[in-house]
């Protein structure tokens, strides 16, 4: 009996009890939040080598109500592990469009392409090419300034869905980005196979990288810029945070740049003025 109440005791931890209390109340509040337009887009821009805006990222934000504004980090495992994902995507796809397409109103704005990050879950849907096909035409955005940004995960999960949906979307004029490069698997066999338009050199290479001596980081990026252009791709670095990154990158050809020395992910508002700032600078 002692041996049966330690295990109950065991069994009834209060901090595992927390924890799953706590991740069902974050399931329930993020499908409140679907509903309430709680999710907000952040945007970041991409500029290229003379320093002007030429893009943007779309960036996913939750302002909860109590607990203020939340990054993908504190909600994004869970929308993909209850497939709320999918509704997600939607939203911030639908989002994304009406944005380029008010844009596309504006002379200062209308030539920006926008770069929205793109799930398994949602990618391997059945009806994912018409669900973008359709939001593109509601929203009257021009699909050749929208960009997806597939990562290499996503298209192994299954090489030949993602071809063909690439294919089916190319035609309409949307474009690919291969996001966070050089993480994963990163074969070079079957990126050439693939019809990606550019390449997000990950992160991790650029910001932690000492880009200011030589060495095995260098190398990297190197290789990986020069992999790219062979294959008549683009190259965006991103978490390109200081000057010496970027005038390493500038002096290896590299085309389009992301990250805080540039601008940090911003509200609509805030993120048009800061294009205005780059522009004069
Ligand atoms: P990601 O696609 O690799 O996005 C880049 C992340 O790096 C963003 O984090 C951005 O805020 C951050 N970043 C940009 N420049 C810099 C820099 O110079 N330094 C540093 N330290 N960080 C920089 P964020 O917004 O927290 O997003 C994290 C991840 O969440 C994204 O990584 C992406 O995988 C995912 N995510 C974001 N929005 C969406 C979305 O709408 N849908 C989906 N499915 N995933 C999203
Ligand atoms: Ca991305
Ligand atoms: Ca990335
Ligand atoms: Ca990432």
């Amino acid at each position: 009996a002692k041996a049966a109440g330690r295990n109950a005791i065991h069994f009834f931890d209060p901090s595992i009890h927390a924890a799953i209390e706590a991740r069902f109340r974050l399931e329930a509040e993020f499908r409140a939040a679907l509903d309430n337009n709680e999710l907000v887009l952040f945007y970041q821009a991409q500029v290229n080598r003379r320093g002007e805006p030429c893009g943007a990222e779309a960036l996913i934000r939750w302002q909860h109500p109590a607990r203020g504004l939340l990054g993908p980090a504190a909600f994004i495992n869970m929308a993909e592990e209850t497939g709320l994902i999918a509704p997600m995507g939607d939203t911030v796809l639908r989002t994304a469009c009406h944005q380029l397409s008010l844009w596309g109103e504006q002379a200062e704005a209308d030539t920006l392409s926008l770069a929205v990050n793109i799930s398994a879950r949602q990618f391997h849907q059945p009806d994912f090419v018409n669900r973008i096909l359709t939001i593109v035409d509601e929203t009257g955005a021009n699909p050749r300034l929208l960009k997806l940004e597939l990562t290499e995960s996503l298209i192994l999960t299954d090489l030949d869905d993602s071809v063909t949906k690439m294919r089916a979307l190319r035609a309409a004029g949307i474009r690919f980005a291969m996001d966070d490069f050089g993480t994963g698997y990163s074969s070079l066999a079957y990126l050439s196979r693939l019809p990606f338009d550019e390449v997000k050199i990950d992160q991790a290479f650029i910001r932690q990288a000492q880009l200011d001596t030589e060495g095995a980081d260098r190398s990297i990026v190197e290789a990986i810029i020069g992999l790219t252009h062979s294959l008549g791709m683009r190259v965006v670095a991103e978490g390109v945070e200081t000057p010496v990154q970027r005038e390493f990158l500038l002096s290896r050809r590299c085309d389009v740049f992301q990250g805080y020395l540039f601008s940090h992910p911003e509200p609509v508002t805030a993120f048009e003025q800061t294009l205005e700032a780059l522009r004069k600078a």
